[in-house]
Order: structure tokens, then sequence, then C-alpha cells
């Protein structure tokens, strides 16, 4: 099997990438998926990701125990299938701070040169806003003054409903969007449970890429590495590129002693308060079981009810440590509001009406990292996320805690308003919030910058987003973010990929 171009993962930023290769018509591309298709109603229904987290569309990685977090472990998720992340995320649409590209500090990714692709990104995905939000989201987006029809923003304290890439009721994900156009100019071959082991080098050039079932693929032009923060460095690693020391000890030969490989993971760290109360938000209550009920039929018919929920409806953004000595007021956490009764130990739903909101650090100062276990590509790899190792960002909860209080005394709830029940009121002193911080902080699943991308010699990508000391191998996914962005990482994914797709077409042509 020989194509021109090998896409390895069809999510956000390689639906995105193969369809600016596709556009250009740069000769045949085949994309090759280790997961499912992405036709099954649990990834068209909105609400569906309350099932699909945790099934065989979900990749179920786990993080490293760690002490920070008294011994826990955390859930990585990562979307296996057509659409990758896209097919199980909230949908839940942001750009980011426009700083945050400026602070990337890498040529050619400054605010001023991204805009135009997050435009040509909206033109497809057509982020609008929830069209059905539950009156305590509607309550939610005005705690922090009416922000009209607009979504909350990074760039300053604002609340309000979300704006989601969901229509008619359903999904559009990165697949919906990109991959469909890009099969229909008929030079897209896509390969489901299609499961890459390595990438391997002729003369240092990108020639074939093995799966795990032994079939191999050749490359005429280049091989497109789109499997995400978590995918793209593993396989980067088995392929001989990353820290020679760690590799050779797992028996891989060295292609590029590659230091940085793996390393700069972070993600966004957040805790939940959760609320109860009859009368508030949606929940298994014995008084909204005929709505349950007849939700399936709703939804089939009409594209309509509660099942068209994206489980995250509103949110806000606020700055919750004290303004900086440096004068920095910029907002420092995010909150995503969720108008459900859901479990103190995760997004499960359980007994009760109610609705819980998060606090999220905006920009996180910790760092972990991301190493190979063996050599064995069935084998998940160690995935250290180092959540609270820099005390700052434990300060930051602590605050974020506080202020979220805040913010939810502000919503005017009225008759639907319920009470924190966890932690609850008990926990007040920065002891306890500490303590609770750490008993269940996890992430909002926005792992990046694994394979940071940079203008220094250390960094394992160029800001061509080619792969470094090697021939026609580039990286295009969440992995190249040099420092995650101020919100949800979908639309800066599939920015990061309609870009690399420009920029592999550009320099084949030169
Ligand atoms: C539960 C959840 C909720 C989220 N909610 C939101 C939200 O509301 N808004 C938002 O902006 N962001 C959200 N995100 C984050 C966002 O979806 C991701 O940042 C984004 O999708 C990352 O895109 P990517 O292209 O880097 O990786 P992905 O979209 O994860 O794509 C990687 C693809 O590569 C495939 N792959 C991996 N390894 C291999 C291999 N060895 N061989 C072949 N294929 C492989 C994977 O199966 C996958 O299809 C959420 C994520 C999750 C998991």
């Amino acid at each position: 099997m020989e194509f021109d171009f090998i896409v390895i993962g069809a999510g956000s930023a390689g639906c995105a990438a193969t369809n600016e290769l596709a556009k250009a018509n740069v000769g045949t591309i085949a994309v090759l998926e280790a997961g499912y298709t992405n036709r099954v109603p649990q990834v068209k229904i909105p609400f569906g990701l309350a099932w699909t987290r945790g099934s065989k569309r979900d990749w179920k990685f786990k993080s490293q125990p760690t002490t920070e977090l008294g011994g826990r472990s955390i859930d990585v998720t990562r979307g296996k299938m057509l659409g990758g992340s896209s097919s199980i995320n909230s949908m839940v649409w942001f750009r980011g701070r426009r700083d945050d590209f400026d602070n990337w500090d890498v040529d050619g990714w400054a605010w001023h040169d991204v805009e135009g692709a997050f435009e040509e990104v909206e033109s497809l995905l057509k982020p609008t806003r929830f069209v059905d939000p539950h009156p305590v989201s509607e309550a939610y987006g005005l705690a922090l003054g009416d922000n009209g029809h607009a979504p909350p923003t990074p760039e300053r304290e604002s609340a309000g409903v979300f704006h989601v890439n969901l229509h008619s009721g359903a999904r559009r994900s990165a697949a919906d969007a990109f991959l469909t156009p890009a099969k229909n100019t008929g030079r897209v071959e896509v390969l489901t449970q299609a499961n890459v082991d390595r990438v391997e080098f002729e003369e240092g050039t990108a020639r074939r890429v093995i799966l795990t079932d032994g079939r191999q693929l050749s490359a005429r032009r280049g091989v497109v590495l789109s499997a995400g923060s978590i995918g793209s460095p593993t396989i980067l690693m088995r392929s001989g590129i990353g820290s020679g020391e760690q590799l050779l000890a797992l028996g891989i030969s060295v292609q590029v002693d590659a230091q940085q490989v793996g390393e700069n993971l972070h993600d966004h760290p957040a805790v939940g308060l959760h609320h109860a109360g009859a009368n508030s938000g949606y929940g298994l209550a014995i008084n909204q079981f005929p709505h349950w009920a007849v939700s399936p039929f709703n939804w089939l018919l009409r594209r309509k009810g509660r099942l068209t929920s994206n489980i995250v409806e509103a949110g806000a953004f606020f700055r919750a440590n004290p303004i900086g000595t440096d004068g920095d007021d910029r907002p420092d956490c995010q909150s995503h509001f969720i108008p459900f009764m859901v479990g103190h130990k995760g997004y499960f739903i359980t007994w009760g009406a109610g609705y819980s909101a998060d606090v999220n650090i905006c920009r996180p100062h910790s760092r972990g990292s991301l190493t190979l276990r063996s050599a064995d590509p069935h084998e998940q790899p160690n995935i250290d996320l180092a959540l609270l190792r820099d005390r700052r960002d434990v300060d930051t909860l602590i605050y974020g805690v506080k202020r979220l209080r805040d913010v939810l005394k502000k919503a005017p709830f009225e008759t639907r308003r319920a009470v924190e029940v966890y932690p609850g009121d008990e926990v007040q002193s920065d002891e306890d919030i500490e303590q609770f911080v750490r008993d269940r902080c996890a992430t909002a699943y926005h792992p990046v910058g694994t394979l940071r991308m940079g203008q220094d010699k250390g960094a394992p990508v160029s800001a061509r987003l080619a792969v470094r000391e090697v021939g026609n191998l580039w990286v295009a996914d969440a992995s190249i973010m040099p420092k995650i962005t101020t919100a949800n990482t979908n639309a800066p994914s599939m920015m990061i990929g309609l870009r690399a797709g420009k920029m592999i077409v550009n320099n084949i042509q030169k």
C-alpha cells in the first residue's frame, strides 16, 4: 500500500490537516485511525458523551499516581474514533486569549498569524450559542453581569451560555466538518482500526508506517503525525526519536536523540462544587422520569429536548489570585457549569436534581512528562500529569474555590437555587480547601505540549511543524502547543491542523 501522504490519527487536528492536503491535490492520502467509526447514536447525540467516556471509543488512559493528589491516578480520557476527541468532547468553543498566541513567542504563531485560520475553521464548524439552555445555566450566565447573547470571554471577567459546535441538536465533529469533504475529493482513503506502532526512515527520511498488526504502508512525500498529545510522542519514541538513554534502555534503536520529546506535558487542573436541590437542575428524580422517558423520542423525531444538551452549558472566566504586582489582572480561572446532578466522584449521574460548577486554572505552572513503559505499542505510556506540583497552582485553586462560591452566590437562580453538598459549607479554611483540592483535582481533558514547537534547538518540532533532524515528518495536533491556551483546546487544535496542512503544502511546492 503506497500513498503520497499518510496522516496518523483522525482527530481534531488530523482531520483539518487532511482536508487541506486533499484540497491542494497533493496526491493520494491515507488516514490511519486506531479507533472506530463515529457513526453511532451516542456520538451524534450531544448528551451521549456521558456514555462514550469509558467505552471502546475512549483510550481509557490513566495518569501516574502522584503524592500531590494523595496517591490518586486520574482518567486521561481521549477519543478513539473518527473525529478523535472532538467526537467525545463537550463541544464548548473557545479560541483562547489573543495574547496566548503572542506569548507562545514562536515566529508565525502570534495572534495576527492564527486569527484567519480560526475564521476558516469556524466557517465549517459554525459554533453558535447553545440553543436550549436549562434556566439554571441561563442564570449562571448572568453571574458576572449581562453579557447579552455573547459567550463569556477569556479576555475579561465574564459569564454566559457557551457557544458550541453542535447543529440541529447533533454533534458536529472534526470528522463531519473536515474528513467528509476530504473523502469527497476521491483522493483520501480512511482506514479505521489501524493502530500505528511506528514510523520507519530511509536515510533520515520518513518512508514507512508500521501498524501494530504488522501491516505496512509507504509514504512517497510525507507522514503527518496527528495522534494527539498522548499518541504522537509515544509513536515518535517507538520510531527512535526521544531521549536516547531511555530508548536504548527499552531496546529501541535511536534515530534522533531528542531529549524533550514527551516533556512539557500540562493540562487545565480542575475541581468541582456539587449542588443538590429539588426544582433546580436536571437529575434522576421521580418528577423528572417522564421527561427522561420521552427524551429519546424527542431527539429522534425532533432533535430537541434534554439529550441535545452538551452537559457543560454555561461558564465564566474570572480572576482568583490577587492582581499581580506587575498589574496582571487577566482572568486566571475558567468555570464550566453543568445543570445536572452529577456524582461527587466524577461526571456520573446520581440520584436527585441539582447542578455543578467547576474551577479550572487557565494557565497552570506545573509541567509533567510522558515516557514509554516498553516498546510494546499495546502498553499504555507513563503519563505524569504533575497536577499541583507547582505550589502556585494549589494556591490558585484555593483562591478559585472561594471565588467560584462567590460567583455562584451572585447567579440569579431564584427559586431554583440548590445547596452545596460537596465539599459543603464546613470546608472553609485554606487548609480544608487545599485538602479538598488534593482529594478531588482532575483535569478538563486538555493535555498539550508533549512535542513543543519552538525556534530553539531543544524543541522537538520546528515553527513549521517539522520534526527536527529527519525529513518528511510533521506534527499536527495539540502536542505542539508550547503553552496551553486560556480556555478549551478543541478550536486551537483544529486551527493547528488546518495551518499544518497549509504549511506542508507550501513546503512541498517550494
Ligand atoms: C471528555 C473530553 C471533553 C472535552 N471537552 C472539550 C470541550 O468542550 N471543548 C474543547 O475545546 N475541548 C474539549 N476537549 C479537548 C479537545 O477535544 C482536544 O483538545 C482536541 O480534540 C485535541 O485534538 P488532537 O487532534 O490533538 O487529538 P485528538 O482529537 O485526540 O486526535 C488524536 C487521534 O489520533 C488517534 N490515534 C492515537 N494514537 C494512534 C495510533 N497509535 N494509531 C492511529 N491513530 C491513533 C486517536 O484515536 C484520535 O482519533 C475535551 C476532551 C475530552 C477527552
